[in-house]
């Protein structure tokens, strides 16, 4: 498999913000976004084995699976694995791509292609860029069914790389979601802290 990174952090965004873990993110994306902040290209090859036996070392038993895009590379056989050594799976996809089932987590940040609708996720994630933007139609492309029982919704503020503009962003993400509560704000919590 090709792994860009493994680490060990504290969840920075969505749900289980500040949630120790073991990070392993995968190389390659099958989408090409202009804002796209993650160098995940370069790679090393690991077994599956080899990624159970790293992720073992540590001592959270919350693993982050993310990219680039994970289901390019991930199986039913790693995540089976990493059960077996009692990881709780979290996975993070642009949801354009099938999954393996059992997952214990899934967090859907959807880009510009289409979310699947057989995905099964927990939690949807979109990048907010401000006013005029408009994520409802993200929960438009969904079934009925999973907009409607159990989904956490959260809003992240685009990163710019622009701290004006991401300041007036974050003013126009609040404002949006006061005026939608339905929606949860999401920061980027690891990189104001300066860990990874
Ligand atoms: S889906 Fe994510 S990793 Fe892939 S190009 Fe877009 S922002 Fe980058």
């Amino acid at each position: 498999m090709r792994v860009n990174e493994t680490f060990v952090s504290l969840q920075g965004e969505g749900f289980f913000t500040g949630t120790p873990a073991f990070f392993l993110r995968f190389s390659g994306c099958n989408l090409r976004c202009p804002f796209c902040d993650t160098q995940h290209q370069t790679f090393t090859e690991m077994s599956e084995d080899e990624i159970v036996q790293e992720a073992s070392r540590y001592k959270p038993r919350h693993i982050v699976i993310t990219g680039g895009e994970p289901a390019m590379q991930l199986t039913q056989s790693l995540v089976d694995k990493l059960h077996e050594v009692g990881f709780f799976i979290q996975v993070e996809t642009n949801g354009t791509l099938p999954l393996p089932e059992g997952i214990d987590w899934v967090t859907c940040s959807p880009k510009s292609s289409p979310v699947r609708k057989d995905l099964k996720m927990n939690e949807l994630k979109v990048l907010y860029q401000g006013l005029g933007d408009d994520p409802e139609h993200f929960l438009e492309s969904l079934p009925k069914r999973r907009s409607r029982r159990g989904l956490c919704l959260f809003l992240q503020p685009l990163d710019t790389g622009d701290e004006e503009r991401n300041r007036i962003i974050l003013r126009e993400t609040i404002a949006y979601i006061l005026q939608h509560p339905k929606w949860s704000l999401s920061l980027q919590t690891h990189k104001m802290l300066g860990i990874k």
